[in-house]
């Protein structure tokens, strides 16, 4: 399909810029920065709207202290982000503003992503940056988090920004590219549909042909934006002008794309982002009623569970053959729950009073895989 066909209707766009495209030999290179952000000006002043996902930080911190990356610990890391984010910001703030557009700047962990509420408030701060014309530039949070509760790397957390910011497409800038079916193929695949066992085994699997170079990460993004309705494409940011080039329609790198009958709002951050507190095992006619019939799932449905939550917090739903069928958000605490799980509406109110809702899970706060 013809690219400008399939960015048509595109108007906000974030930009994922890898750590290779901005520095050089560990320290920012204003040269290197300055030519992406001309490229970003660009398409602003085209009337698109960015969202810019930068690494950088920990390299740039490396740079400053003269210290092999590879030789640090965690806690180094740490503290070389937060050197480093300064001066990408800095670095950043200098270049945007030789093209009259101020920057602001946004740092996430996972658990920012993970609360309803912290999501939201995210968006509504990077929508008043962007209402204010300014460019809101994100990076991980990199010195308050651990392994643990990390994103890791700034692929998946641009998708994960692409949803904050209900964006109509993520572009992933490196020095790759594009997608590779086979080495031999002089050229990046041009449109992938769906993310399947096969390509994840090429991107990273033995016989890959990416080896290990961050393919598999760019891969997990592109299944979050397919799945969510939105487009995805790698390009390599090493082209001159590459974005005004692919917003003109030029068909660069490979481009990801997502079905129209995608998730929305909060069924997406539900499908995504929430994570769950325990699950809940529902009987066969709950099953039916969730799947056959799209209704809501019911207390008289639910036979058993398992964890500690609190009314607003996403569990998973189990079939009777403990297969997980969904992820939804419970109107009921583990304690409640617990008092009302098999009962029929009448015998609830009996037990809660009148202040009840009908559901454990409305049809609205509720997914099906
Ligand atoms: N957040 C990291 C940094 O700024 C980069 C993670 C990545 O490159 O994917 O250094």
């Amino acid at each position: 399909m013809p690219r400008r066909e399939l960015l048509r209707n595109v108007r906000r766009i974030v930009v994922k810029i890898g750590s290779s495209l901005i520095t050089e030999e560990g320290v920012i290179s204003n040269r290197k920065l300055l030519r992406l952000v001309r490229d970003i000006a660009g398409i602003l002043r085209k009337g698109y709207e960015v969202v810019v996902v930068s690494s950088g930080a920990i390299s740039a911190g490396c740079g400053a202290l003269k210290k092999d990356r590879r030789l640090m610990s965690i806690p180094e890391k740490q503290a070389a982000a937060a050197i480093g984010q300064i001066l990408l910001m800095n670095a950043y703030r200098a270049c945007f503003k030789r093209e009259g557009f101020e920057i602001g700047q946004i740092l996430l962990t996972e658990d920012d992503v993970k609360h309803r509420r912290r999501f939201l408030n995210s968006r509504h701060t990077m929508n008043t940056l962007i209402e204010m014309g300014v460019v809101p530039v994100v990076n991980e949070n990199d010195s308050v988090v651990v392994k643990e509760i990390k994103f890791g790397d700034n692929d998946t957390l641009s998708a994960h920004v692409t949803n904050i910011v209900q964006a109509d497409l993520l572009i992933l800038l490196s020095d790759i590219d594009g997608f590779y079916m086979d080495l031999a193929d002089p050229y990046p695949v041009e449109e992938i549909y769906k993310i399947d066992e096969g390509l994840i085994a090429r991107a990273g699997g033995s016989g890959s042909v990416h080896g290990t170079g961050g393919m598999i990460t760019k891969l997990r993004a592109a299944d979050i934006i397919i799945k969510s309705g939105e487009k995805m494409i790698i390009a390599n940011g090493n082209i001159m002008g590459v974005l005004g080039r692919i917003m003109k329609g030029e068909k660069i790198g490979t481009i990801f794309v997502g079905k129209g009958n995608s998730l929305k709002g909060k069924k997406r951050w539900i499908a995504f982002s929430a994570s769950t507190r325990g699950f809940l095992t529902i009987d066969d006619g709950a099953v039916r009623a969730l799947v056959e019939r799209k209704k809501s799932l019911l207390a008289t449905g639910v036979v058993s569970f398992e964890g500690r939550f609190d009314l607003g917090d996403a569990v998973e739903i189990r079939s009777p053959g403990g297969i997980s069928i969904g992820k939804g958000i419970v109107n009921y605490s583990s304690e409640e729950l617990e008092k009302i799980k098999e009962k029929k509406t009448g015998e609830i109110r009996a037990i809660l009073g009148e202040t009840f809702f009908e559901e454990v899970i409305n049809r609205d706060d509720l997914i099906l895989y």
